[in-house]
């Protein structure tokens, strides 16, 4: 252990996320949804969240939402909806989190992986069409760390082969494709509101999005055990309803969430001015996309040195992802080793996110710049 650094250890620790200070900037408005949810004694499926779908539906620019229970079950009821089952393969990318591919596990069909643009890091159109075959019944593009996957290249390979696309939006609620919301160019698209996401439910709860009417139905009746009608089941389904105390707040804080974006779009590029004589590999958006910042992650062959000297100064990071995942436990019988996707690998291995939330003061992001120029001067020396 070397000793204390000069960075005074008394100074209080920066965490990745702070959800208690968001909830304080809005304490007034959701403790008195609260009551009034509360109060009215209607707790699933109710006015709070018809009109959070109505709401969210018209902020994405498509015709229907339907609320769920989590991001991780908006995968698995699109899936369904498109009647995916055993011997349907689904094309998602290395690295993403778990929950878009496990749903494509849990259908009994297969995930079929593939790479991520090595600067962009979202699914790479080119490795996309190299594996689709007579079974693929779905692409699932991911835009990761809220910036859009390459949607004019991915919607035409979609379009050609006949196949749908399914947006994992968990990441970037409010970014835009050439002036267009994602969540608008796939046959449907799926959101989380997993609290530490852009806008967090103080629990679990997810939405899907979808233009076609058809499917919004199948949706609303495979969220409540296969019925549309009460004590009637249709088919068998899910208890993956949505209730009105997470949709409440969710509606309050919809209401932020462009400032909030904005404020993340800001910090951001402060981050990259003050970062960009160092030698890590900062975070790039093409031309013609917004990138909302879900996650400020940078990439340094130094990572695990340079989290370990960030945390010594009481500055807290994370890794998205540190495993892809084809070479995750869970899927090893897909047969995955290393070296089959040498960008999600290389990403693993160096990506590093650094605290970026709305409620992050300048002072504090000085902070983390300051203590990463640091390590990296300490390196040249
Ligand atoms: C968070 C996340 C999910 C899953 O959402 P939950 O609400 O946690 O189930 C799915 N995909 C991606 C890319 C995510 O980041």
């Amino acid at each position: 252990m070397p000793t204390k650094s000069k960075a005074a250890p008394s100074r209080k620790p920066i965490p990745i996320i702070d959800l208690g200070k968001e909830y304080l900037s809005l304490k007034k408005k959701i403790d008195a949804a609260l009551d009034r949810v509360l109060r009215s004694g209607s707790y699933v499926l109710g006015e709070e969240t018809r009109r959070l779908e109505t709401e969210l539906a018209a902020y994405c620019q498509v015709k229907h939402a339907v609320g769920v229970n989590s991001g991780t079950d908006a995968v698995l009821l699109a899936l369904r909806a498109l009647n995916i089952g055993p011997g349907d393969e689904v094309i998602v990318p290395a690295m993403t989190f778990i929950a878009t591919a496990e749903p494509v596990m849990q259908l009994g069909a297969r995930p079929v992986f593939a790479d991520i643009d090595s600067q962009m890091y979202t699914l790479d159109p080119r490795q996309v069409e190299a594996r689709i075959t007579p079974h693929t019944k779905a692409i699932i593009a991911v835009h990761l760390y809220g910036q859009p996957a390459e949607m004019n290249a991915l919607m035409k390979i979609a379009n050609t082969h006949h196949i749908p696309l399914i947006e994992d939006m968990a990441q970037a609620i409010g970014s835009e494709f050439e002036g267009k919301k994602v969540g608008s160019f796939g046959r449907m698209a799926c959101l989380s509101f997993y609290p530490t996401k852009n806008l967090g439910a103080c629990g679990d709860a997810g939405m899907v999005l979808t233009s076609d009417e058809q499917l919004a139905f199948r949706l609303q009746r495979l969220r409540n055990h296969g019925a549309r009608v009460k004590y009637d089941h249709e088919e068998w389904g899910y208890n993956s309803r949505l209730d009105e105390i997470q949709s409440a707040i969710l509606r309050i804080k919809l209401q932020s969430l462009d400032r909030w974006n904005r404020k993340r779009i800001d910090l951001a590029k402060e981050y990259t001015r003050r970062l960009s004589k160092t030698p890590i590999d900062l975070p790039a958006t093409a031309p013609g996309r917004t990138h909302i910042y879900h996650l400020y992650s940078i990439c340094s062959p130094q990572r695990d040195a340079l989290r370990d000297h960030l945390l010594q100064s009481g500055i807290h990071t994370a890794m998205h992802y540190p495993k892809p995942l084809h070479l995750q436990t869970a899927f090893k019988s897909l047969g995955g080793k290393i070296g089959d996707f040498p960008h999600s690998e290389r990403l693993a291995k160096e990506t590093l996110s650094l605290p970026l939330y709305p409620q992050l003061s300048m002072e504090e992001l000085c902070r983390v710049a300051e203590s990463v120029e640091t390590f990296f001067r300490s390196k040249e020396t």
